[in-house]
């Protein structure tokens, strides 16, 4: 079971499975979220994020496993008496009634006095930034706006756990940039546990205090963030956050590993001699440049340039190396002149310090 570190367990998914006729959509799970966490679900489409999303909801019953919410297990608690909600990418807003009428509606539904709903109403719209607009009308606000209506609406009724299925997706790239940080700092501000679910791998990253990396209805690495990035626990897991060049070897007795580049440096491993490994490493550790470097500290390969990728603030070059394979390298573009430093077809060695690979077993 993944551990919450010494955050208080709210949710805990105990063995769940879903099984949609042949389909398995979740296998055998076993997730712990803390209390106050801002949780990610990442992984490809059809690996069972939004599967796993509803059946905390209530939307959908585990075909095996319990879901323990504070310890209890709500298996037999409807949807609308969890205190959890679910926020769409599409809204789902009323665009008939106005902003306060939207964000008022779990209130309405619940006979909450009047005077208590326009006071959290209140209180809602001046957290998501949207004082002054309870009057209008959902079809004259912004992209923006609307998601923030969103969130104010799925939030009032204060529940303990709010689901994000992609919450930014309808936005542009540069307001989604900057809803990002306003969810934290919600999130932040009220202590809700946040469970999101993404395409958006940098947005997860963003966001989140631990994410999950799914694969098949299974749990491939769950972890902070950082962690996941830097030490992923799989080639699968370091191939499909980021970017990776995995270099197969065999480590000799010394601890180096044996490639088609010779011998290379390794960081520490519960690998033993003769095992095959891979060697991860991320583009931006590597160092590119026209002489191998003097150094002896530095582990280097040779090779040609292949392609070069501008990206406003890095480039990133693909090198042909000696096995065919391509090398992926991330050079920060500090100059002015916007130019690639090397073209196509030029000789080139790769270079990088011993502890910037992460050796994996599987
Ligand atoms: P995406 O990122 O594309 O939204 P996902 O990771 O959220 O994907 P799920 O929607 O949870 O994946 O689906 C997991 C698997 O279960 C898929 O193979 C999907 O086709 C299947 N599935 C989901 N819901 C149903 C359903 N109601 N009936 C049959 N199969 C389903």
């Amino acid at each position: 079971m993944a551990e919450t570190g010494d955050k208080p367990t709210l949710v805990r998914f105990d063995g769940v499975a879903k099984r949609f006729g042949a389909v398995t959509a979740v296998d055998a799970l076993s997730l712990d979220i803390a209390q106050g966490e801002f949780f990610a679900l990442l992984g490809p489409s059809g690996c069972g994020k939004t599967t796993l999303l509803r059946m905390l909801a209530g939307f959908e019953t585990p075909s095996e496993g319990r879901i323990l919410l504070d310890g209890v297990d709500i298996g037999a608690v409807p949807p609308h008496q969890r205190p959890v909600n679910m926020m769409f990418q599409s809204y789902a807003l009323f665009p008939h009634l106005s902003v306060e009428g939207n964000v008022a509606f779990g209130l309405r539904q619940e006979k909450v006095a009047r005077r208590e709903i326009a006071e959290r109403v209140e209180e809602m719209l001046a957290l998501v930034r949207l004082q002054g607009f309870g009057k209008r009308r959902v079809g004259q606000l912004s992209g923006g706006q609307r998601q923030r209506v969103a969130l104010a609406r799925s939030l009032i009724k204060r529940p303990r756990v709010l689901l994000l299925d992609e919450p930014l997706a309808a936005l542009d790239k540069k307001l989604r940039a900057e809803t990002q940080f306003e969810l934290m700092e919600l999130q932040r501000k009220l202590g809700t546990t946040f469970v999101i679910v993404t395409h958006d791998q940098e947005e997860a990253m963003i966001v989140a205090d631990r994410m999950a990396v799914m694969n098949q209805g299974q749990l491939a690495q769950v972890a902070p963030p950082a962690e996941i990035y830097e030490r992923p626990n799989s080639r699968w897991v370091a191939d499909f956050i980021g970017e990776v060049t995995l270099i197969e070897g065999r480590l000799g007795d010394d601890g180096r590993i044996r490639s088609a580049f010779g011998k290379l440096r390794a960081s520490a491993t519960d690998a033993g001699p003769g095992a095959t490994v891979w060697l991860a490493l991320r583009p931006e550790k590597i160092t590119i440049g026209a002489e191998r470097p003097a150094s002896a500290d530095l582990d280097a390969v040779a090779g040609t340039v292949f392609e070069v990728g501008y990206r406003g603030d890095t480039s990133l070059y693909k090198v042909r190396l000696a096995d065919r394979s391509l090398m992926k390298v991330a050079v920060a573009n500090t100059g002015t002149r916007g130019r690639p430093t090397f073209a196509p077809e030029e000789l080139v060695w790769l270079s990088w310090p011993p502890e910037a690979g992460v050796v994996l077993v599987r």
